[in-house]
């Protein structure tokens, strides 16, 4: 099993960034009578902004709570959940510099290495300063062509849009490409996808979490992942 596509994952699987975008929604989400919990967010990660604000203002309502948009029209609805997650982005900008994932970069430039693989970025993010992020992080590993991000989708994950998109554009069978996730909802994504999906548990879910969503490989960090993976391309 010689995988000639890697598809990674961002948030949580090459930057430490969860406990900064917990933080973020936290903050933002109590600013406008709302609630995500740092828990909600380790759970619900993967999802686009947009689709957890839209989640968050229905729950609300269901409640029978009154909400800011309330009284606007679908249209200002809209624009006005994306301003609110403009807040989140802003708030977690500024909370500072994020660190990669230990041992993320050798895995990548393991990958780089090997002649004819492709490394995909596929995210539910939006974030405008991603590729810089990930150049600055990652030098040499990435290219503006190969990502996948909330503005190609119209389904972030757990849908398989994501993974579906980025595995048309690499113009390979699916059981030449695979995944790389931290998240329950990123490896349903990618299974529905039909891929081969290797989760990393770089937070604190237990193992189940991962595998109960069908993930082919969970293991503890990076360094392992490299290991297994080398043992592929070597055989
Ligand atoms: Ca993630």
């Amino acid at each position: 099993m010689t995988m000639q596509a890697y598809f990674f994952d961002m948030d949580g699987t090459l930057f430490d960034s969860m406990p900064h975008h917990a933080q973020a929604w936290d903050e933002v989400t109590r600013r406008h009578g709302l609630s995500f919990t740092p828990q909600e967010c380790y759970r619900e990660e993967g999802r686009t902004g947009i689709d957890i604000l839209q989640e968050i203002f229905r729950r609300e309502q269901e409640k029978g709570n009154p909400t800011e948009i309330d009284t606007l029209g679908p249209d200002e609805q809209l624009a006005h959940i994306r301003a609110v997650y403009q807040e989140k982005s802003a708030r977690f900008k500024e909370l500072g510099p994020i660190m990669p994932v230990k041992g993320a970069y050798e895995l990548l430039q393991y990958l780089h290495a090997l002649p004819g693989t492709q490394i995909w970025i596929v995210t539910g993010s939006a974030q405008q300063s991603l590729f810089r992020q990930l150049d600055d992080a990652f030098p040499g590993i990435f290219t503006r062509e190969r990502m996948i991000t909330a503005d190609d989708v119209r389904h972030g994950k757990p849908s398989p849009e994501p993974y579906l998109i980025a595995w048309q554009r690499t113009g390979l069978p699916k059981s030449d490409c695979c995944v790389i996730e931290n998240a329950p909802l990123g490896v349903r994504s990618a299974k529905a996808a039909g891929l081969f999906t290797y989760a990393v548990n770089t937070g604190n879910l237990p193992v189940s979490a991962l595998q109960q969503e069908g993930a082919d490989c969970v293991v503890g960090n990076m360094a392992q992942l490299l290991q297994i993976i080398s043992k592929t391309h070597t055989l």
